[in-house]
């Protein structure tokens, strides 16, 4: 059972744990056990932003694409990444969660 309270990010205001999931980026978010409004660091959500952008660039960059066309698939591809990144980064390195609302952060409210 205590196998269990290693894993998942912790709830600020009740400390139980939350299972890693896509969902903590969502806006309606909620702490599953206190039912609180939770959310992701802006800080974190704009590093996976930045971090999906570059590897976007370079996978270009390493194709050979050294024109215009980088900067027009850059998006469709860096968005495509963010995606898989989202389901990935979390369990890689755990988000610190906030209670309450974000008051001017980008959401990367992604279904
Ligand atoms: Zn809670």
């Amino acid at each position: 059972m205590s196998e269990v309270q290693t894993h998942g990010v912790q709830c600020p205001k009740c400390g139980g744990r939350i299972p890693v999931s896509k969902l903590i980026f969502r806006e309606s978010f909620r702490c599953v056990r206190c039912q609180t409004p939770l959310y992701v660091s802006g800080a974190y959500s704009r590093v996976l932003v930045l971090l999906s952008a570059l590897t976007s660039l370079a996978i270009f960059w390493l194709l050979g694409v050294r024109d215009l066309r980088l900067f027009l698939f850059c998006l469709p591809l860096a968005f495509l990444i963010l995606t898989l990144v989202v389901r990935v980064a979390p369990f890689v390195i755990r988000p610190r969660l906030y209670a309450g609302r974000p008051s001017s952060i980008t959401k990367l409210d992604l279904s």
